[in-house]
């Protein structure tokens, strides 16, 4: 391997920075120099198992100290971490297990019904509760204190959103180049202070965590998402940046009595596409959103759009990260502004491909460049407007019908909740969007919701059928599975 070797973040942190807190978690304060001593402690214990330099551990655990203390015992040894969603049922779960080549899943005492489930049919895996580790004796080991950018970190899985999940290889390299990027765009202050309360195990959660050792700045961890919990840490606990998906953002802001106070500097919102009349009442309260696009495979987001821009560039995701780029490709050649393509991006912060898929790798990225499978244009000032996944687009009638659009539409309406528009096969058209709505009053029928969309939308691309349903299909990630809504049809799942 010839990557750029350089300090291990926690142990350099620990070095430079020993007494400043790295966590808090409901009363507990960890500096950085405890963190660094339980990492050891945890590594010694994992060495005795044994664990080695180059086995894959899983962790099925929540959101706690524990957790990143983990994380960074497995860098002492030098092991690959494969950071599993515990919202997954077992066979899902034993899927991911069996496809890394996981050696030992640790997992929280809460989860243990659904681990030893998941492991118990695979030989290869021993599955360990979390104190059972803790109770282990601890063997002499050197802890690695030197890392190569080219290693792999993490093994993390795709949401599964377009198909099965995909393990994604994300080395040290990516991880910091990720921290750098977000850094170089947001800048960092003496006093901020991270809130964690998006998953541990997804992107969005763990590059908190490589963005506190490598910055040096505490993370306030929540186990749970609550609303009112986060809006009093950023009133009452110093919260100067927040990760956020739009469905927390909006109970936030509906939760949000006084307005949030300077000190709190940045909405960091990613993860799927932000309606506009959130982000309409977001800038009503002055809260300063950065909307963000990216994916696992980017080591979380590649694109963000400051707050500055946040009213006049209203529902674009914004410019690349100053180490990454970003180009629309239509029919191989590079598109116009404005005009649709698949967006296609590259920077040090990109994985070099999926575990043990090389026609899959292949197929993503050419030439060093990641084909992402979204759509999206960019602006005559190069921003970026995501449009829609390439694998639900619609084609009807020669025309493209973007899902996302209707659904955005539909969601505008006062008495739908959600939305889901997929393709339906039709003789006259090739295929035309219909669409699967949770409504919250009883009253609105189908057809005052194609009325309102005949007001908003061409006429192809208002909704065939419009059906309710009392809920969407989701994955474990919540995020909508489009492709799973046609099936509602057939299992009759309407209300
Ligand atoms: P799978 O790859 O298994 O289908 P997934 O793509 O949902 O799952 P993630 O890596 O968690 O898994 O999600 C990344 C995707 O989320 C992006 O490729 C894009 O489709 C969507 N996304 C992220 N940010 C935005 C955004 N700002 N606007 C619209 N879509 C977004
Ligand atoms: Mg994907």
């Amino acid at each position: 391997m010839s990557g750029e070797m350089m300090p291990n973040w926690l142990y350099k942190r620990a070095f430079l920075s020993p007494e400043r807190t790295a966590l808090e978690f409901e009363t507990e304060k960890i500096s950085f120099f405890e963190l660094h001593e339980r990492a050891l402690s945890l590594a010694r214990k994992l060495a005795s198992f044994p664990i080695k330099e180059g086995d894959y551990v899983s962790f099925l655990l929540k959101n706690c100290p524990h957790t990143v203390e983990l994380i960074h015992a497995l860098e002492y040894i030098g092991a690959v971490t494969v950071p599993l969603n515990n919202r997954l049922a077992p066979a899902e779960l034993r899927f991911q297990l069996e496809d890394s080549n996981t050696a030992l899943l640790i997992y929280d005492e809460s989860f243990s019904s659904q681990a030893i489930e998941a492991a118990e049919p695979l030989k290869s895996v021993k599955a360990m509760a979390i104190h059972e580790l803790g109770q282990l004796a601890e063997s002499d080991f050197q802890p690695k204190t030197e890392i190569n950018l080219d290693s792999n970190h993490t093994i993390m899985y795709t949401s599964g959103t377009t198909g099965s999940p995909k393990g994604v290889i994300l080395t040290y390299g990516n991880h910091w180049w990720s921290a750098i990027g977000s850094a170089l765009n947001l800048g960092l202050q003496e006093s901020d202070k991270w809130l964690c309360t998006v998953p541990m195990f997804h992107m969005s959660g763990l590059s908190i965590l490589m963005r506190s050792v490598i910055y040096g700045i505490p993370v306030v961890i929540h186990d749970a998402f609550d609303p009112d919990k986060a809006n009093q840490a950023i009133h009452s606990n110093g919260v100067t940046i927040v990760s956020v998906v739009s469905a927390m953002l909006a109970r936030m802001v509906h939760a949000l009595e006084n307005k949030y106070p300077e000190s709190f500097r940045c909405m960091l919102l990613g993860g799927g596409p932000a309606p506009k009349p959130l982000l309409e009442a977001c800038t009503e309260k002055n809260i300063p959103v950065f909307q963000t696009y990216g994916m696992t495979e980017t080591a979380s987001q590649i694109v963000t759009l400051s707050s500055e821009y946040m009213l006049k560039k209203i529902g674009s995701a914004g410019k690349p990260l100053f180490h990454a780029q970003l180009k629309i490709e239509k029919d191989g050649a590079i598109a116009e502004p404005h005009e649709v393509g698949e967006i296609v991006v590259k920077g040090a912060n990109v994985t070099k491909g999926y575990l043990r898929r090389k026609q899959a790798t292949e197929q993503a990225i050419k030439n060093g460049w990641l084909y992402t499978g979204d759509l999206g244009y960019l602006d005559e000032d190069g921003f970026l407007y995501v449009v829609d996944r390439r694998s639900d687009l619609i084609i009807s009638g020669g025309e493209n019908v973007y899902p996302a659009e209707i659904e955005a539409t539909l969601l505008s309406h006062p008495s739908i909740v959600e939305a889901g528009v997929t393709g339906r096969e039709d003789e006259r058209w090739g295929q035309v969007p219909i669409a699967f709505v949770v409504k919250n009053d009883k009253s609105v029928t189908e057809e005052q919701l194609k009325t309102f969309c005949r007001e908003q939308l061409a006429g192809y691309k208002v909704p065939k059928n419009i059906y309710f349903v009392h809920e969407l299909p989701r994955n474990g990630a919540n995020k909508l599975m489009r492709r799973e809504l046609i099936q509602f049809l057939k299992e009759d799942k309407r209300c």
